[in-house]
């Protein structure tokens, strides 16, 4: 029997170290703090094919520009001279191109295709987790921002959804009651699903103690020990770990890993954060992407969640209270009556960021035995479970059903 070490317990991991599990594969799963540390936990939960769409979009270089100056600006890069940096940058941009997004949209969604699917299928193998199927409301106040994301979401039909619903002020007063009069309409996608994050990271947790996984939290990898293209360990603060595979799911921490594997693998941290009140006066039916805004409300049991923010300032944890008091605010313009409730909790989080806006899955060249899974940016929820199958079918049986070409960490070289 092989043993994998899995390196990072963000949702990333915790799936792929189910996954392994499931296929007979001994695995130690290995966080610098515990599960659900980086960014799986607070997120906004959207299981979302319909808006799987890479980061990098046309048009956004010069909003990136407009946004440099302002502090409450849902999209902030922070300048700074560091080689890999402003070559990430250079890449970033150029993945703008709208040939660039499209090809990457339609990756994306593919991906993105089995995901219900899969989410199903973890339920079905004792993963326990909140999860409903209430769609996304994407709402806004003007025509042409609707118009854009009807037109986005007209591939929906390649992966059997329903095709999207583009509904009148008062249709999604209808359908979302609490929204406020000045919302001018809706893009409506049915099939869309929201899964309350925390609750997944616990319920992978519970799954791979029962199946006899380890788990070794507060343990920073540092870096590896090979011998030819074999890496034979990874090193820590308190000794070795010896395994016959090893897997990179650091998130936004996976880039000076790669680097000290031999690899250069551009990520960068996209911070982000939410905001959860407890008990709230108002009751929405659908989780809400806020177009204008650009912001993300998501309704859970007992709470909604308000989330939202690209900061792109290396990595950092640091809460910005004023960027995450701006999400808050231009929130409330959308919904008919100010949020109040029991307790609010602030969380930040860090996504994991290509240039290209497509997520790092497969083996990493230089070595026979170093897999990556990571650079999900504002997808890893919705991607995990088909990533972590996909990734595990490769490291296992040698192919995947699910193809990963548009993923191979060899577009890097
Ligand atoms: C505000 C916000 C809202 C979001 N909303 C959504 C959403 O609605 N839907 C969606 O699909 N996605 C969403 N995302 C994106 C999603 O949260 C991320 O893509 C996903 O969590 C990335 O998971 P990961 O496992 O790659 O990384 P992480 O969750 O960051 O996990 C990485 C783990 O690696 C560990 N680690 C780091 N370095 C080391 C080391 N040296 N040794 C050992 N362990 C290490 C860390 O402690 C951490 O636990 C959102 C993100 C943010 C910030």
């Amino acid at each position: 029997m092989a043993t994998t070490v899995v390196i990072g317990g963000g949702v990333i991991g915790l799936t792929l170290a189910h996954e392994l599990r499931q296929r007979g594969d001994e695995v130690i799963l290995i966080d610098r703090k515990y599960p659900g540390a980086g960014s799986s936990a607070g997120n906004a939960g959207w299981v979302v094919p319909s808006i799987a769409s890479p980061v990098p979009a046309p048009g956004l270089p010069a909003t990136a520009l407009k946004w440099m100056a302002d502090p409450e600006s849902p999209l902030y890069i922070k300048p700074r001279f560091d080689p890999g940096f402003i070559r990430w940058l250079w890449d970033f941009f150029r993945a703008c191109r709208v040939e660039e997004y499209r090809t990457g949209r339609a990756a994306l969604v593919s991906l993105a295709g089995d995901a219900l699917k899969d989410f199903d299928r973890l339920r079905s193998e004792g993963v326990e987790f909140e999860m409903t199927q209430a769609g996304l409301l994407i709402i806004g106040f003007g025509e042409d921002g609707l118009d854009h994301y009807y037109e986005e979401t007209d591939d929906l039909a390649e992966i059997g959804y329903q095709p999207a619903q583009r509904l009148s002020g008062p249709e999604t007063r209808e359908l979302e009651p609490a929204l406020s009069g000045d919302v001018a309409g809706s893009v409506f996608v049915t099939d869309d699903r929201h899964v309350r994050p925390e609750s997944l990271v616990a319920g992978l947790v519970a799954a791979l103690r029962r199946d006899g996984v380890e788990l070794r939290d507060g343990t920073a990898v540092t870096g590896f020990r090979r011998s030819g293209r074999d890496i034979v360990a990874v090193t820590t603060e308190t000794g070795e770990i010896e395994a016959d595979r090893f897997v990179l799911a650091a998130g936004a921490w996976s880039g000076a890993l790669a680097r000290s594997a031999g690899f250069s693998l551009p990520i960068e941290a996209g911070k982000g954060y939410s905001i959860t009140v407890d008990d709230p006066n108002l009751r929405l039916q659908h989780p809400l992407d806020l177009i204008e805004a650009r912001a993300a409300v998501t309704p859970f049991d007992g709470a909604l969640r308000f989330a939202g923010t690209m900061e792109i300032s290396g990595i950092n944890m640091r809460y910005i209270k004023r960027r995450a008091d701006a999400i808050w605010r231009n929130a409330q313009g959308y919904l008919r009556e100010p949020v109040t409730g029991s307790r609010m909790r602030a969380w930040v989080g860090m996504r994991p960021m290509t240039p290209d806006g497509l997520p790092v899955i497969g083996r990493l060249p230089g070595s026979d035995n170093l897999y990556v899974a990571t650079g999900h940016q504002m997808l890893g929820v919705t991607l995990a479970p088909t990533t972590a199958r996909a990734l595990a079918e490769i490291i296992v049986s040698g192919s995947s059903s699910v193809s990963l070409t548009p993923f191979d960490p060899l577009r890097f070289l």
